[in-house]
């Protein structure tokens, strides 16, 4: 029979049940909802008393807590887990990490985390098999404090977990300013309707704890569908009855034999140089610039040849989202308008931004799909550098840049230079053309390489006779070649003009292209060397 024990009966048992171990642990696992396997598990108090039977922590831990005697509680639940990791380790069982609370009463007592520094050296466990769960409501007696107890866990070496988050005190700035390793989400904190509310403040949560970095568990999961939910927003740390209900040692002992275990997957290393938690304060200088000074810019996740996008800025919806909402653009895949070449070259500059910690830039080409514009290719351009790392996952930050215009531009230019240079090439000439409504003359490759001449020369001839490669006493001669192409008078012309300084003679012909109208389009111009036919026998 069970009977909820009063204050003083609790109070007058106490002692006699942390020594005969009235006072025991039950665990719960931590599982992996995407693979199945245990990650973690949770220490929790449980009070057998031999006539009243089982009290539960809601009944006794606010009377410990109030009677100042929660410590000597948290302490026999630390060395008892201790006792158990050390069984394991003993008897060759691969366990997992376990997490046991810390009352916020607890922070208060100065010696708190040496003595459970003590216990863990005493039956010496490996740290990272203890964890240290901290409530959210903690932070109510001041922020410093708390800071204070967790750069202590830290320096020991704990992974501390943030409990209960989203049980309200909280706000996404609790989170910002306490450096957690993990954080726990209460599905029961938030009112049943994962679709409303509830949901949106969970992927909020969620996505911002992609982007610290911080992995999530979600606590208190009892149906499949909160766990494909949670999965589905990118949370798939599963704590719960779903998967188990808190059990006793042995149990326990047997599921960790059962299961396979894995890794949770740790926080993202953020770079000092920019600090990535900052873009989540709206008031931040990061933000201003993220969303006001730098153009289309976006922030994702990579690992094992999958990227995701945590972040985009206005701009980049702008930039070369095509209408589509923000939402959509996180939700796409970035790399699924990539066919395989535009895909190898993003890697590779994904992997040479990781070589070099610095910026990388690359072009690549994507198809896009909008709603309102339909299907697009495009070609962007990124500036890609490295913002945080662990083993095998990177967060990046690339800047980006909508270049298709300039792109199909010099896409046709190359076009046609490839067919100049063929032909110079066959022909041993160069080569050239002249837009006759714009005056923009455009070389072939050789021109480019042998006379430098650059891609475009606007305002054609003009610029050439400044630099010499037309020879001044030949300037006036070529400008009125040009009147006539530029008039329709001729279709064609030749003649021999020295060109260069070394006044290199060459034979240089001109043919025009007329448009149906019979109005001039283009010049198509090409120089050959005149050949010293004695020099040649010379030689
Ligand atoms: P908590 O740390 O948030 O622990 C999770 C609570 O949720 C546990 O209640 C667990 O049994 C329960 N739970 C787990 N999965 C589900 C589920 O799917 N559905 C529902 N409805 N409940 C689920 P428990 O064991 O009664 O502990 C209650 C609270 O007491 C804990 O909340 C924690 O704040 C405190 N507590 C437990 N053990 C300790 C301890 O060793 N030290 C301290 N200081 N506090 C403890
Ligand atoms: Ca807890
Ligand atoms: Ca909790």
């Amino acid at each position: 029979m069970r009977r909820t024990m009063t204050e003083q009966e609790l109070l007058a048992n106490f002692d006699d049940a942390i020594r005969l171990g009235h006072i025991f642990i039950t665990y719960q696992p931590k599982i992996n909802h995407s693979t199945g396997r245990m990650v973690g598990a949770e220490a929790l108090m449980r009070w057998s008393h031999p006539e009243n039977g089982m009290q539960y922590p809601s009944d006794f831990i606010p009377v410990l807590e109030k009677n100042d005697l929660i410590y000597r509680a948290d302490l026999a639940v630390f060395e008892n887990v201790c006792k158990f990791q050390r069984k394991c380790l003993d008897s060759g069982i691969s366990t997992v990490p376990i997490s046991v609370n810390m009352s916020r009463y607890d922070i208060y007592r100065k010696n708190y985390v040496e003595e459970i520094e003590k216990l863990r050296v005493q039956y010496d466990i490996p740290v990272k098999y203890l964890h240290v769960e901290v409530t959210e409501t903690s932070a109510i007696g001041g922020m410093e404090l708390v800071s204070g107890v967790l750069k202590q866990l830290h320096e020991y070496g704990y992974i501390v977990e943030m409990d209960d988050f989203g049980s309200g005190y909280s706000s996404l700035n609790v989170l910002k300013d306490l450096a957690v390793d993990v954080i726990k989400l209460d599905m029961r904190f938030l009112s049943g309707n994962i679709g409303g509310r509830g949901g949106t403040i969970i992927s909020a949560i969620v996505q911002m704890a992609k982007w610290l970095g911080t992995p999530v568990i979600a606590e208190g999961v009892e149906t499949m569908e909160q766990a494909d939910y949670m999965k589905s927003i990118g949370c798939k740390y599963i704590q719960g009855y779903l998967y188990s209900k808190p059990v006793v040692e042995e149990e326990f002992m047997k599921k960790l034999q059962q299961l396979e275990h894995e890794p949770m997957t740790p926080a993202l290393d953020l770079i000092k140089t920019m600090d990535a938690g900052k873009f989540w304060d709206p008031s931040s200088m990061e933000t201003l610039i993220f969303n006001n000074f730098v153009g289309g810019a976006v922030i994702f996740s990579y690992q094992n040849g999958r990227a995701e996008i945590l972040r985009v800025n206005k701009k980049y919806v702008r930039e070369i989202g095509m209408n589509m909402l923000e939402q959509d653009i996180i939700d796409s895949d970035p790399l699924q308008g990539m066919d395989e070449h535009n895909r190898r070259i993003y890697f590779d500059t994904l992997d040479r931004a990781i070589a070099s910690n610095d910026e990388e830039t690359c072009e690549t080409w994507r198809t896009v799909c909008s709603k309102t514009c339909g299907e697009d290719r495009i070609c962007v351009r990124s500036f890609i550098r490295v913002i945080g790392k662990t083993d095998n996952q990177y967060l990046f930050y690339a800047m980006v840049q909508n270049i298709t215009a300039e792109k199909t531009r010099f896409h046709d230019l190359y076009e046609s230079e490839r067919r100049f240079r063929f032909a110079s090439e066959q022909a041993n000439v160069y080569a050239w053309e002249v837009d006759i409504g714009t005056k923009d003359m455009r070389p072939c490759f050789r021109c480019m390489r042998d006379l430098n001449v650059p891609p475009v020369v606007h305002d054609y001839p003009e610029p050439l006779i400044e630099n010499g490669l037309f020879p001044p006493d030949y300037a006036e001669m070529y400008r009125t070649w040009m009147n006539k192409l530029e008039s329709g008078e001729v279709d064609n012309l030749d003649g021999i003009i020295p060109l260069t300084v070394g006044r290199i003679p060459f034979h240089v012909r001109y043919s025009l292209e007329r448009d149906e109208n019979g109005k001039p389009l283009k010049a198509y111009g090409s120089a050959t060397l005149v050949v010293d036919d004695k020099k040649e026998e010379e030689s």
